[in-house]
């Protein structure tokens, strides 16, 4: 079973919890406490890359502060790579980009106005092959490439911060924007950890291994 998919098990407060479980355990036999289990040891090894997942998932507003304290502390490290400046206004403009990258990070189909014109499903119907076959077939949406989400511009980030930390357009592409994609892949990269780390647990216990097969969700 997926972490993304076990959190919501594992996740008392879940309200989703009977509808993915119905959807994503079909035939597995973890048991809550199992994996509620594996979610303990996968949070000591991975406190930020599981608070990530659970804000994205979950959209646990502890979870997000939590994982929101764990990126501006990576930003505020990293953004030696990226600028000299320092001052009180640089400091805010570098916290106002971890938030929007954390947010952007966090959109999922279910947030409102993240959904694209597909629907947030993430596919369109193909009119001249379904035409041609006689049956609806469906191709990856053009607008949102599969995620369901409509794209975010960078527009928002460089506004957001130029109140407090004016940068020119030029600036902002050649140094603001590739340091927002830093944090954003941050994110992704505590995400992958957490993920293996967990799936490591579940591989590592021969119960679970017995338990999870092959299953994938
Ligand atoms: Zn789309």
């Amino acid at each position: 079973m997926r972490l993304k998919y076990a959190i919501t098990i594992g996740d008392p407060k879940s309200a989703q919890i009977v509808a993915v479980q119905s959807r994503s355990t079909g035939n597995s036999h973890l048991s809550r406490d199992d994996i509620v289990t594996a979610l303990g040891l996968t949070q000591s090894r991975c406190r930020t890359g599981l608070a990530l997942i659970y804000a994205k998932y979950t959209k646990d507003p502890y979870s997000a502060e939590m994982a929101l304290a764990g990126l501006q502390q990576y930003a505020t490290a990293t953004a030696k790579k990226y600028f000299s400046e320092s001052g009180s206004g640089f400091r805010i403009a570098i916290s106002i980009m971890a938030m929007l990258a954390l947010e952007e990070y966090c959109r999922t189909a279910d947030t409102p106005g993240a959904k694209c014109l597909c629907g947030g499903r993430g596919q369109t119907r193909d009119l001249k092959k379904s035409k041609k076959n006689g049956f609806p077939v469906y191709q990856e949406c053009k607008r949102c490439k599969g995620t369901g989400l409509r794209p975010l511009t960078q527009t928002r980030c460089h506004h957001a911060i130029i109140k407090h930390f004016p940068v020119s357009q030029s600036t902002y592409s050649r140094y603001w924007r590739p340091f927002y994609d830093d944090l954003l892949s941050w994110c992704y990269r505590q995400e992958s950890l957490a993920e293996d780390s967990y799936n490591l647990i579940t591989s590592l216990n021969p119960r679970f291994r017995e338990m999870t097969g092959n299953e994938q969700v």
